[in-house]
């Protein structure tokens, strides 16, 4: 038995070709599940009796509990409780171009990044195709409109629970399913290479962020223990590699932190190292939290190094702040409460 919401239309396909069916009954499950958003498998009166005890035999319809919900301006902040008893959070978030949601892909996280909330918890496990896809579908429901974005960025590393992802994404994407445009997926990883190499050309049209945070090996070791494994210059090389296959910009993440990677210095160093990508940096004030000692940098610190970026020509944002209110800031959630 598997729950309905984890498997690809192509992958219902195939469950039905097997069982000596018809391929376009996948589409058909499809359009009731997605669409007209059945609880039940007896809700369906287009597909045969027969049909329908078969699918009943082998999937379920899920769903997660929302614990809690919080709201600040602009945002909200859901807690979900898995069947399991764990925990997550995903965040929604009021843009005037749509709506996003910031979706977690695994209970708790293994990279050990020194400045990060979500990763204090060591992994428990991957989450399911369903689980990811469950965060949209209930959220959209508890908010009654369209999520036009998602983001990749919640709890976890979306690179180590690398099928499933994959497969959330094929489905999120679906024109019979959640319909979101490829392009309004993004994935933000913290650097696994061969992954990244993987992904350019499993799922070409997705937005790619990578998680930098450091213009050398020597700050980066010392504060993303992925850097160890995989250093700047794999990095930068994989995230070429996946430029010329896709020929989509990437961006780079990189958050502020007082007196560790914030100099004027610092920013010539990133500028040098980024001369000539087809990408932009997308800057992140650092979110203090109560259990970690790293600082956010000065406003004056970080404008002057976003200024030092733009007169070396390299395209810069500042990622605007959402949710701290509520702990719904980047690396502020948590997978226990
Ligand atoms: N694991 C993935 C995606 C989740 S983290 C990754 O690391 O890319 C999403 C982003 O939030 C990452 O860029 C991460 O470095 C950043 N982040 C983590 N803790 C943060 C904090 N306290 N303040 C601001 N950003 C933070
Ligand atoms: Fe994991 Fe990303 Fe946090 Fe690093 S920043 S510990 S990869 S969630």
């Amino acid at each position: 038995m598997r729950s309905i919401y984890s498997i690809t239309r192509k992958k219902l396909e195939d469950y039905f070709l097997n069982n000596g069916d018809k391929k376009f009954r996948a589409t058909q499950i499809f359009e009731w599940v997605y669409r007209k958003k059945i609880k039940s498998f007896d809700e369906i009166s287009n597909i045969n009796k027969n049909a329908i005890s078969k699918i009943k035999e082998d999937f379920y319809f899920n769903s997660l509990k929302i614990v809690r919900k919080q709201e600040d301006e602009g945002v909200k902040k859901y807690l979900f409780s898995l069947s399991d008893g764990n925990k997550i959070e995903s965040v929604v978030m009021y843009h005037d171009y749509g709506i996003s949601i910031c979706i977690s892909s695994q209970i708790g996280c293994n990279m050990g990044c020194a400045f990060c909330e979500s990763g204090r918890l060591k992994k428990v496990r991957n989450l399911t195709v369903d689980e990811m896809l469950l965060q949209v579908l209930q959220a959209e429901d508890d908010i009654n409109d369209r999520i036009s974005h998602i983001v990749v960025m919640g709890i976890g590393e979306p690179f180590d629970n690398y099928d499933n992802v994959i497969d959330f994404i094929n489905i999120a994407n679906d024109a019979y399913a959640l319909a979101i445009g490829i392009r309004h997926i993004t994935v933000s990883t913290s650097g696994i290479v061969p992954k990244i190499n993987k992904f350019a050309k499993d799922c070409s049209g997705v937005n790619l962020a990578v998680s930098l945070h450091a213009p050398n090996n020597e700050i980066r070791d010392k504060i993303m223990k992925v850097n160890k494994a995989y250093n700047i210059e794999e990095l930068i090389e994989s995230v070429k590699n996946y430029i010329k296959i896709t020929n989509r910009r990437v961006t780079f993440e990189y958050i502020m932190l007082k007196g560790i990677n914030d100099t004027e210095t610092n920013a010539y160093e990133l500028a040098k190292v980024l001369k000539g990508i087809n990408c932009y940096v997308n800057i992140i004030p650092y979110n203090e939290t109560n259990n970690i000692g790293f600082k956010r940098s000065n406003t004056s610190q970080i404008t002057r190094f976003c200024g030092i970026l733009k007169e070396e020509n390299i395209n810069v944002t500042i990622r605007r702040e959402f949710g701290s209110k509520v702990s719904a800031a980047c690396g502020q959630l948590r997978s226990e409460n």
